[in-house]
């Protein structure tokens, strides 16, 4: 039978008493509940090293360009594995249905065998490559970098490539960080002219939700425990951000996340709790999530 889908995200919107009003009796009583339901926003329990599954499926369920594309599809067809990644996107689900989706996808992919501790990066990108392999729908995490190889004697090679996350060095804030990401860089390689070839990575085509995995682990298994600023970019506002504690073996992951609400809530697997504020620094964030600001004509100038 094919359930109502309710996001919490959008809870909020029908807060307003004349809708409730318009509505029969039961059907106000019924909102009335689940929105007390929703502001007691719903944890996810560890199910054994399970933080990482919980901790990026909180941050995918307050993607609204993402949820709100869900909400009409009718998931029947659907491998189980999706039907219960999509299940958990949306409220009314239960202990059994992570469960299913734990077992699933460490059918799916060996790398998440159960009772396994993974990285969350790794599980982000194989959860929304694997869905949209399957799912011929907008993916609103899909961007294009060019990347382009120069020279100064004039030699010049473009490519451009899909992306749905941005590997980028740790840097104080989010704008250096992106802009580190496309500096120019030489690299080990010759041009026919015999000087050194450079190459600069550019943005062309900003996705509407952006995914910024900080490369906190270094190839000698060290952790970069720099604190980042938590503010906005320039053209995004931040929607979650996938935080990690500990070092290189044996940490734990949580999620803050932003309601519809405009609250911020921290879940650590079954746990939540709403926070006061942000703070305006942090050495946890490891994935972050950006929504794109909706522009005005008015606010173009
Ligand atoms: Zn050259």
């Amino acid at each position: 039978m094919l359930r109502l889908k309710e996001n919490i995200l959008e809870t909020a919107e029908y807060g307003s008493c004349i809708f409730f009003l318009k509505r029969n009796i039961f059907y106000t009583l019924f909102s009335l509940f689940k929105f007390v339901h929703f502001y007691q926003m719903s944890g996810l329990p560890n199910l054994g090293n399970t933080c990482y599954i919980n901790s990026i499926l909180q941050c995918l369920r307050y993607q609204r360009h993402f949820v709100k594309l869900l909400k009409k599809y009718n998931s029947e067809k659907d491998s189980k594995f999706h039907q219960h990644f999509i299940d958990l996107m949306f409220d009314g689900h239960t202990e059994q249905s992570i469960k299913d989706f734990v077992f699933h996808l460490s059918k799916e992919n060996q790398e998440f065998k159960l009772f396994k501790q993974c990285d969350a990066h790794e599980l982000f990108l194989f959860l929304i490559d694997h869905f949209y392999e399957y799912h011929d729908m907008h993916n609103p995490f899909k961007g294009t970098i060019e990347s382009k190889i120069f020279c100064d004697c004039g030699y010049e090679s473009l490519s451009k490539q899909d992306f749905i996350s941005l590997s980028v060095n740790v840097k104080e804030s989010i704008d250096e960080m992106l802009d580190d990401y496309q500096r120019v860089e030489e690299i080990d390689i010759k041009c026919k002219c015999s000087k050194t070839l450079k190459k600069q990575m550019t943005i062309i085509n900003r996705p509407s939700i952006m995914v910024v995995h900080l490369k906190r682990f270094t190839s000698s298994n060290r952790k970069i425990d720099t604190e980042i600023l938590l503010d906005e970019t320039r053209s995004y506002k931040m929607t979650a951000i996938c935080n990690h504690s500990g070092q290189t073996q044996g940490g734990h992951y949580t999620a803050a996340v932003l309601r519809g609400h405009g609250g911020w809530w921290m879940c650590n697997d079954i746990h939540t709790q709403e926070l006061a504020q942000l703070p305006e620094k942090s050495y946890l964030p490891y994935i972050l999530f950006f929504e794109k600001y909706k522009r005005k004509f008015s606010d173009i100038k």
